[in-house]
């Protein structure tokens, strides 16, 4: 076991015990997801930014970013046959539909959904946390993973493995919370050279911790091959706002 696979293995055993619950919940045999809420809205980031979009939020996480915005979906939910969530979210008629949470890929529904909603002629996106193995996805979905910065707590979290599985659909997202964050991801970028292996690379500042200005200054400072996103339902509706 490599020193990334031990430390996983020892953050997941930790999460298991913490949120044995949430992970008891989102066990099954796939026909079911256990879900939070499915809404019609607008995308409010990636290159998606913009135009409508209906949200399939599952429940539970195992990560505990600390700047986390959607904590109502780590608990709760309902369980739900998978052919019902396939129709609830056709029916809302939009063409994108994104599949999120909390985290998708802890459920073992949340792939065949993906395929299915594919199946139904919809533009798929998967927003998931960088943790998960994303090789298993339908490869018709674009999916945004991000790579947790230190401020997230959660950056040991982060599986270096799905890089090498990035394609042109691909997006990789950064939550910035202030100046390390930033040279993290600055890093990582250049290292990896991430703009060419997904379609976008997405740098977005934390809500009220991080100024956009400051956030651009750094980026256009070292010509960053990067975009600059800010969430857009947090202009739109109060921050704090859910389901919007
Ligand atoms: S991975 Fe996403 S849902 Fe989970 S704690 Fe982090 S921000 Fe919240």
């Amino acid at each position: 076991m490599s020193e990334a696979d031990s430390t996983r293995a020892s953050a997941d055993r930790h999460v298991l015990l913490a949120h044995g619950k949430a992970a008891r919940m989102t066990a099954g045999t796939g026909d079911t997801l256990v879900i939070h809420e499915i809404y019609r809205s607008i995308q409010g980031e990636t290159s998606f930014a913009g135009l409508p979009c209906t949200l399939v939020r599952l429940s539970a996480c195992n990560l505990r970013c600390r700047w986390c915005d959607t904590p109502q979906a780590f608990t709760g939910g309902t369980r739900t046959p998978r052919s019902e969530v396939v129709a609830r979210a056709l029916s809302l008629g939009t063409q994108i539909v994104l599949v999120t949470g909390g985290e998708p890929l802890l459920q073992a529904g949340a792939l065949p959904l993906m395929t299915e909603l594919c199946d139904a002629g919809r533009t798929v996106m998967l927003e998931t946390s960088g943790e998960r193995d994303i090789s298993g996805v339908d490869a018709r979905v674009h999916r945004i993973v991000d790579m947790k910065a230190p401020g997230s707590g959660e950056s040991a979290r982060n599986r270096y493995e799905n890089l090498a599985l990035l394609g042109a659909r691909d997006q990789v997202k950064f939550v910035l919370a202030d100046r390390l964050d930033y040279e993290w991801a600055r890093e990582l970028i250049v290292r990896e050279q991430l703009q060419t292996k997904a379609g976008e690379v997405l740098l977005s500042p934390v809500h009220g911790e991080l100024p956009p200005k400051e956030l651009v200054t750094w980026m256009l400072e070292d010509a960053l091959p990067a975009r600059m996103q800010l969430q857009l339902h947090k202009y739109i509706w109060d921050p704090a706002a859910q389901g919007v």
